[in-house]
């Protein structure tokens, strides 16, 4: 497996691969991987002759700063899982050098954006879309891999590849999830043993709440249904529970008859913001 720490020494390398017709398959990261993260790898390897990894704690993605603080690094065990999975390539840049002065350029998804995450997190489908179009750029990959447990950041990511004709294709992936139903996730490791135990609630709850919609609850039903099923739970503080449209991530009334409907969530446990979705 070969590490990078610069965007010309990997593009070097990239460049002569390419002259020799292999395929790239590219699956973005912010490193603490998990069995999450190494299912895209898996998945990479199967479609592409390479596979690049990038490990990239993005600061512009950030909106509060304790967060970023809190964010963990792990390169070295990153490193062996990779290795493990027979990744071929590493990208791991420093801050300076994918951002050598600040970038001018602003991002905005419009309607993408306005809900969910991006209403709750100012400014991160912003920081989201500069790093994504920098590494397309930098690995000029022909496919990218996304998990749909960040559903909107696929949402955003394929609107973005749309209005800008990048020249990939987007391979959205299922999400890994840990026996009890957690979604797997780097932050999973910034929870306490008791805010652990508490965590699959949310998966829980996303079970409950597809069930009463299939029974025909309307999406206000539902919010109800969630909020009384966190009152048993006070360490959650829900930060919003949304019943959307798939494709547009727009808010629904209910179930959705003619497309998919996805259900999803955020909420605070212990001072660790997790989010989650189901679709169906
Ligand atoms: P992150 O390092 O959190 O930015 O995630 C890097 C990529 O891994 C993103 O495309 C995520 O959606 C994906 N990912 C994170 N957690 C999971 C999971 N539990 N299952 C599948 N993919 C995941």
């Amino acid at each position: 497996m070969l590490i990078f720490n610069t965007i010309s020494e990997i593009q070097e390398y990239l460049k002569s691969q390419q002259k020799t017709g292999k395929t790239i398959g590219f699956v973005p990261t912010m490193g603490a991987l998990h069995a999450g993260h190494i299912s895209l790898i898996e998945r990479s390897k199967t479609e592409n002759d390479l596979t690049v990894c990038s490990i990239f704690v993005n600061p512009t993605q950030f909106n509060n700063p304790e967060d970023l603080k809190k964010y963990p690094r792990t390169l070295d065990n990153d490193s062996e899982l990779l290795q493990a999975a027979a990744c071929d390539v590493v990208f791991a840049p420093s801050a300076e050098e994918m951002y050598p002065s600040l970038p001018q350029l602003r991002m905005d998804f419009g309607t993408l954006e306005t809900v969910m995450e991006g209403k709750f997190r100012p400014g991160h489908f912003n920081g989201v879309g500069i790093v994504v179009s920098k590494l397309f750029n930098i690995i000029k990959s022909d496919k990218a891999y996304f998990g749909l447990k960040d559903l909107q950041q696929v949402a955003v990511i394929r609107q973005m590849v749309k209005d800008l004709s990048f020249d990939l294709e987007i391979i959205p992936c299922p999400t890994l999830r840990e026996i009890d139903g957690l979604a797997m996730s780097s932050r999973n490791t910034r929870l306490s043993v008791e805010a652990r135990a508490l965590a699959p609630q949310i998966y829980k709850v996303l079970n409950l709440a597809q069930e009463k919609l299939q029974a025909g609850f309307s999406t206000k039903e539902i919010q109800e249904v969630v909020n009384q099923y966190f009152s048993q739970y006070p360490e959650f503080e829900v930060e919003y529970f949304e019943v959307a449209d798939f494709d547009t991530l727009e808010p629904i009334e209910a179930k959705n008859e003619t497309g998919k409907t996805a259900l999803c969530i955020a909420a605070f446990l212990g001072g660790v913001r997790l989010i989650d979705n189901m679709v169906f």
